[in-house]
């Protein structure tokens, strides 16, 4: 990227919002700038099948999807730029963000759709075996444990998903879950509990990754029953984190409205943020629905909310 790029508009973040924002941008001619992350394609790239994206009755996995979605944006003149946006100045126009902590773009508006990620126990046992038996992502590592026994943590559809998954390697998935009741859909749960080779555990936490990162890899968990606090260890390889996510607005922090959990406050059926310019869509302004196809919707939003208040600008 040259010094001092200048853009219309810039988008942040390549998942389904925006890339979706992007097409409607560059379909309006407004020859956005997408800068792309460390992970381009975003959390679909992490992600296998995908079932529930109109269009495709047969499913299609992630990161074929994303892959469409980046050439169809690139058909209509959006441009790539990659680095992670580390600063921004929104106190003034253009705004200013800074990339790799050192390039800087300048933008009339920017969108920003940086997404969430997947969010860890916290336990220092766990960050200790980070890579080396600890992961979020099946998808990404779940080849390494063909044949091999591992523990999923978590209640919700990525958890199902996770475990369900790893029985194509793993000879035996122990998913741990907090409490009685899973928060995944019921079509997700059924597929979960009808697998044989699932054992669900509830009513129960991790309370220390077994193993060592040097010698031995994860060896096992030791969890905690929350009812008798009696606590025992299961012998496994690989521990799968799948508790949800956190929103990806570190370098926003001070310069727009954030919620309590980090989320970026839209105003309601918009996408404008509390900074005039400033917009947001996809999963880093959405703690509800965080499907592919709402991202892309609101990233559809954004693009039009853009163009509509640049127009007001001229
Ligand atoms: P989620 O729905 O927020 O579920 C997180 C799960 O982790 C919950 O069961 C929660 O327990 C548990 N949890 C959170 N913090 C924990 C902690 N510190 N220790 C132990 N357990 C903890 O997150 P998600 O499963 O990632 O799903 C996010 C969104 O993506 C949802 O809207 C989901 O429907 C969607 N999604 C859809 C698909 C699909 O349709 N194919 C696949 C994946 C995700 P509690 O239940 O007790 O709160």
């Amino acid at each position: 990227m040259a010094e001092n790029t200048h853009a219309q508009i810039v988008i942040i973040g390549t998942g389904p919002a925006g890339y979706t924002a992007a097409i409607y941008a560059a379909r309006a001619e407004l020859s956005p700038l997408v800068i792309e992350g460390i992970q381009p394609g975003g959390q679909l790239t992490t992600t296998t099948e995908v079932e529930n994206f109109p269009g495709f009755p047969a499913g299609i996995q992630g990161p074929e999807m994303m892959q469409l979605f980046r050439q169809q944006a690139e058909r209509f003149g959006t441009r790539f730029s990659t680095g992670m946006v580390t600063a921004v100045d929104f106190a003034k126009r253009p705004f200013t963000l800074t990339v790799d902590e050192e390039k800087k773009v300048t933008a009339d508006a920017v969108v920003i759709a940086t997404g969430a990620s997947a969010r860890y126990l916290g336990l220092p046992s766990e960050k200790a075996l980070l890579g080396y038996g600890v992961s979020a992502c099946a998808t990404c590592d779940g080849f390494f444990y063909r044949g091999k026994e591992v523990v999923v943590v978590g209640g919700g559809d990525s958890a199902m998903e996770e475990a369900t998954f790893l029985t194509r390697f793993a000879t035996k998935v122990t998913l741990i879950h907090r409490r009685d009741a899973f928060r995944a859909s019921k079509i997700m749960q059924k597929r979960t509990l009808e697998n044989d080779k699932i054992e669900v555990i509830y009513n129960a936490v991790v309370s220390e990754v077994l193993g060592d990162a040097k010698e031995t890899g994860v060896t096992g968990v030791r969890i905690r029953d929350v009812n008798s606090d009696e606590s025992r260890e299961i012998a496994c390889h690989g521990m799968f984190v799948a508790i949800g996510h956190t929103p990806n607005t570190q370098p926003f922090a001070g310069a727009i409205k954030l919620d309590a959990k980090g989320y970026v406050v839209v105003e309601q059926g918009s996408t404008r943020t509390s900074v005039e310019g400033v917009f947001a869509c996809g999963d880093v302004a959405d703690q509800t629905y965080r499907q592919a196809i709402t991202a892309a919707g609101t990233g559809c939003m954004a693009a039009i909310d853009v163009e509509r208040w640049l127009a007001e600008q001229a």
